[in-house]
């Protein structure tokens, strides 16, 4: 049994003994409370036949307590610097790998073939992310085509919102959409600024996202949904036959297509986009797709 990396003290005394200075640009805000991070390797119920892959591990306090609840761990971390850290922080633990790359520049794919011995077990995503660069990675990972089958991650309160919210509110947007087309949502608890250090200066949530229901109607053209779900909450508080004319013209042509696809989905025309469903989004798109628009 090995002292935990995740204490004020510890994380202090490692950033000391290395000369390590947190660099804001890079996102990085220490986990040191040891019952946050507990609660996050229960939410993505992680056992010991799992592959987790890990996003920034920083000093290792998540990926400590990821590689005594795992099968196999690989990480990702950009700062150099930290990478010789880790290698002495997570010396105890053979099952875990890191990486010095971009997680935005790694083919995930062959990196998992590369690394994982059991291909087959299941596999989990669990990360305290870089908040700057939250919405690239996690498109990033949805689009990869990996199949995962929990991921929990950790990113600004604001950001959890928007990707867990229901139609009608004001969180609602094609950020959510984009999301929950591939995953189900759900913010599971939100994070106090004093678990990190440097504290951040903003809120945070854990989200879950786990395979979602299939989709009662399929996209003509996934690249023109998502480009839908953008021309929908363009102007937030204009109708969506305002942004959709804004997008496509008012030519008559284009706003008699329009209509004809308003009618067919049975949409009113004054309603806003955030009224919604994803599956009226999808169906909509289709008639779109159909009218030739
Ligand atoms: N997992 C650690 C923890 O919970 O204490 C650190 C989390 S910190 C919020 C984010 C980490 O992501 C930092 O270690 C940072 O260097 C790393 N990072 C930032 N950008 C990255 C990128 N593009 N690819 C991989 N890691 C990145």
């Amino acid at each position: 049994d090995y002292p935990d990396i995740a204490t004020p003290l510890r994380t202090q005394a490692i950033m000391n003994q290395y000369g390590i200075n947190t660099k804001k640009s890079l996102g990085q805000n220490f986990l040191t409370n040891i019952g946050v991070l507990k609660q996050i390797v229960a939410a993505g119920e992680v056992t010991t036949t799992d592959n987790v892959v890990e996003i920034g591990p920083g000093i290792g306090a998540l990926t400590e307590q990821l590689a005594r609840a795992a099968q196999q761990v690989l990480a990702f971390e950009i700062d150099q610097r930290l990478i010789e850290v880790l290698a002495e922080t997570l010396a105890p633990y053979q099952n875990v790998t890191v990486i010095n790359q971009d997680i935005l520049k790694v083919d995930l794919e062959t990196a998992l073939t590369q690394h994982f011995d059991d291909p087959k077990a299941p596999l989990k995503l669990v990360a305290n992310l870089p908040y700057y660069i939250t919405t690239p990675i996690l498109m990033q990972v949805l689009e990869s085509g990996i199949t995962f089958d929990s991921i929990v991650v950790m990113m600004q309160k604001e950001v959890a919102d928007r990707l867990s919210a229901e139609p009608g509110t004001k969180d609602y947007g094609s950020l959510t959409l984009a999301v929950q087309y591939r995953m189900q949502a759900k913010l599971a608890f939100t994070v106090d600024r004093r678990s990190f250090v440097p504290n951040p200066n903003v809120d945070s949530a854990i989200i879950v996202l786990t395979p979602r229901e299939p989709l009662t109607v399929q996209p003509r053209d996934e690249k023109k949904l998502f480009q839908l779900f953008k021309v929908g909450f363009k102007l937030r508080r204009k109708t969506l036959w305002n942004n959709l004319i804004s997008e496509f013209g008012k030519t008559e042509e284009v706003t008699t297509k329009l209509t004809t696809a308003l009618e067919t989905v049975g949409l009113d025309p004054r309603i806003r986009a955030e009224k919604l469903t994803l599956e009226q989004f999808i169906t909509l798109h289709n008639a779109l797709f159909d009218a030739g628009v």
